[in-house]
């Protein structure tokens, strides 16, 4: 069985308010990652840095925000340009039929999430308005659009490569949206956010090495905004029991790294701002790929997750980049 890997493992939104154990200091570190992070949230919203929407995990963006964010994208760019990628760019939304070939929703139904459109007539406007008017909730007289929002920015490029790559592969480059249901306080976690990928599609090996050989280029890029980067063996938040076993399968092949840092200091959890994945064979089977030797294609991607990198600079060098150490801002052009 193959495993769809687009994910990240920061710590899953349950485990974001302190759940009383019998452990003492469990509950203690529960409580104190709490509090890392409604400080960092309070922070950067107070100094204007992000806007609050009203709802977790949505932020307006400011002019600072969008400076080092910029910043982080195109350093990120640069350090890709080797590669040569194709430059590919998708609307936040995918349709349903390539959604599907995914597999997402077998892996990931807790995150998913789909648009829903109004297709009724005036009576049942009126139904709507009437509820509306009682302050009930009226979304349930919307009808599924076929439409999905995606949440792994790679995800339309499968179908679109034909049923053949050519020798040497390709590679692609994704910037885009990407949406996850997952409200949260933490700011490290957003449920629309963006990712900016680099893809390969190609041979088993052409595809290991992709995923293998950025890591070290990921990694220097990373710490040279002056974070402490670890790169980390890690595993999706697959749903549910048969999830469990995905997510160790997903370890135990080393199939996922993760590149995370320790934002709320070094008693809690490292968040996970990039990651690499070989795909292995998941989307050549699921999307009918194949390579110039016949093979069933593999892939991999990389992917940059700019609000993430962008927030832990400011938690870490603080929310004036002119501030911050020549060295950094030297690294971000800033
Ligand atoms: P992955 O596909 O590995 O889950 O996600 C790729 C990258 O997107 C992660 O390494 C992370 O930087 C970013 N990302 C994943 N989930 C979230 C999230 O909830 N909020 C934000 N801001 N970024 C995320
Ligand atoms: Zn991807």
């Amino acid at each position: 069985m193959t495993i769809h890997l687009d994910h990240d493992t920061a710590a899953p939104a349950a485990s974001e308010t302190a759940v009383g154990t019998t452990a003492a200091p469990v509950e203690d570190s529960a409580d104190a990652l709490g509090a890392a992070r409604a400080e960092l949230r309070d922070r950067l919203l107070a100094d204007g840095v992000l806007l609050d929407l009203g709802s977790p995990g949505l932020y307006g963006r400011t002019g600072v925000f969008e400076r080092v964010y910029s910043a982080v994208d195109a350093a990120a760019v640069r350090s890709q340009a080797d590669l040569d990628a194709e430059v590919l760019r998708f609307p936040p939304v995918e349709p349903l039929a390539s959604f599907e070939r995914t597999d997402y929703i077998a892996s990931f139904p807790d995150l998913a999430a789909s648009i829903s459109g109004f297709t009724g007539d005036d009576r049942t406007h009126r139904a709507l308005l009437a509820a509306r008017e009682r302050g009930e909730r009226w979304e349930g007289f919307l009808e599924p659009a076929d439409l999905m929002l995606t949440p792994a920015v790679c995800h339309p490029v499968y179908g679109l490569v034909g049923d053949t790559v050519p020798e040497g592969g390709r590679s692609f480059d994704i910037l885009g949206d990407s949406f996850r249901r997952e409200p949260s306080l933490d700011p490290m976690r957003l449920q629309a956010f963006h990712m900016h990928e680099f893809v390969h599609i190609g041979t088993p090996a052409s595809a290991k090495a992709h995923r293998d050989d950025r890591i070290p280029v990921m990694h220097a890029l990373l710490e040279s905004f002056g974070l402490e980067i670890d790169v980390v063996p890690a595993n999706d938040p697959f749903f549910g029991r048969v999830g469990q076993m995905l997510a160790r399968n997903q370890v135990e092949q080393a199939l996922k790294f993760e590149f995370v840092t320790p934002v709320y200091g070094p008693g809690h959890d490292a968040t996970a701002i990039s990651s690499a994945n070989l795909h292995e064979d998941h989307f050549g089977t699921a999307f009918g790929i194949r390579s110039a030797d016949g093979g069933v294609a593999h892939s991999a991607c990389i992917a940059f997750g700019l609000e993430r990198i962008t927030i832990a600079l400011f938690a870490a060098h603080g929310t004036d980049p002119d501030e911050w150490p020549a060295a950094v801002r030297s690294a971000l052009a800033l």
